[in-house]
């Protein structure tokens, strides 16, 4: 059996060459893209600009797999909801969308990049389950797609506007299909995101942000910090064995001097483990002179992990703490506890029922 190609992680250069391939013009390739991407298309057969004989040759080799919801969780607050998605070869993973009304109104996808994560941060879920496999930038796209499709007209119809790779996985450790998924969010004729509303956020891979800052794609990097020394960032976060900080923190220096972009660092505040007055000094002579921003988030709870989150005015004294000393810092609003939906709390296997 020939498998058939998955169209919707191929970029609009690589549809234009497919199409030249089945003998069309290369526009032919542009128009597949838009139908996948801005017109949310759901089939081949229903691209009705393109020639039948066309798409029929087209069905033929290609295929654009269909959004499977195994689970649908909706948060207390009704704007929280949580999917899990069946993927083709049996594996399923969760994502999350966040509806914000108030203010600037948005609708935030947050996307795994992974099924599972190898980097066993000892405070989150994800972690604890290992890793399966990375995800395709057709599996990225499709949460998009399937998250989309949770608004109703009065929520912005369809509308994403913001992608966060904060759900399942390390980003940097999938780098092709993310960068891939992330030029398919940003094309104004696929999804049309801005950069400035597209997150990638890493444990802390070296090599992946120097490569970040030579390609300069388009979005933010927040990098998950959650510690100031070594010995504690060891032990909270394996992969700081590999990575210290004294290479994680001139690696994100270089990055914001390279690029120009603010870096984002989250910290995660865990009580009477990095919560401490002197913590917060410690962050603001790590991130001295440094075009950076810090994001606090009281921990989630995750079964297994011994840890606890702080009270929120203990968050904000933190908080106060930080700004004291000159760092530009705010409390990440956290949603979705109560559907296991929020900062570390997915699982590429749900016990819920479906
Ligand atoms: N693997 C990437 C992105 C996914 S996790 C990373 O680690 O950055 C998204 C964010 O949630 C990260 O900042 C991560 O450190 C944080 N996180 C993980 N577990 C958490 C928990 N139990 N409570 C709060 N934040 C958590
Ligand atoms: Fe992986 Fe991020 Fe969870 Fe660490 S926090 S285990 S890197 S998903």
């Amino acid at each position: 059996m020939t498998t058939r190609i998955d169209l919707r992680g191929l970029l609009p250069q690589e549809l234009e060459e497919l199409a030249v391939r089945l003998g069309e013009a290369p526009y032919r390739g542009r128009q597949i893209f838009r139908w996948m991407h801005a017109r949310r298309a759901k089939g081949i057969e229903v691209m009705s600009d393109l020639p039948r004989a066309f798409r029929e040759r087209l069905a033929l080799v290609a295929e654009l797999p269909p959004v499977r919801v195994l689970n649908r969780l909706v948060a207390a607050d009704g704007l929280t909801r949580k999917l899990l998605l069946g993927l083709g070869d049996g594996n399923s993973i969760e994502c999350v969308l966040m509806i914000y009304k108030d203010g600037r109104r948005r609708n935030t996808a947050c996307l795994s990049s992974q099924v599972g994560c190898a980097m066993g941060c000892s405070f989150c879920a994800t972690g604890q389950g290992g890793l399966q496999r990375n995800l395709t930038a057709s599996e990225i796209i499709l949460q998009a797609l399937a998250l989309g499709a949770e608004l109703a007209e009065g929520e912005g119809g369809n509308r994403i506007s913001n992608i966060v790779f904060m759900g399942m996985g390390e980003p940097l450790n999938n780098y092709e299909a993310v960068m891939k998924g992330v030029r398919i969010f940003e094309d104004p004729s696929g999804w049309g995101i801005s950069h400035r509303r597209i997150t990638l956020s890493t444990c802390g891979i070296v090599p992946g942000i120097e490569r970040l800052a030579r390609e300069k794609p388009p979005l933010e990097l927040a990098v998950s910090l959650h510690a100031v020394t070594n010995e504690l960032r060891d032990k909270l976060m394996p992969i700081n064995r590999r990575y210290p900080l004294e290479e994680l923190i001139p690696a994100c220096r270089r990055y914001a001097e390279i690029t120009g972009r603010r870096v984002t660092f989250e910290y995660a505040l865990i009580a009477g483990v990095n919560d401490r007055r002197e913590d917060a000094r410690g962050l603001s002579r790590l991130l001295r002179d440094m075009l950076a921003f810090v994001n606090i988030i009281p921990l989630n709870p995750v079964a297994g992990s011994g840890f606890k989150g702080v009270p929120p005015a203990a968050a904000r004294a933190f908080v106060a703490l930080l700004q004291e000393a000159g760092l530009e810092a705010a409390i990440r609003d956290s949603r979705g506890q109560d559907i296991a939906a929020a900062c570390g709390q997915l699982r590429f296997a749900s016990r819920e029922v479906l």
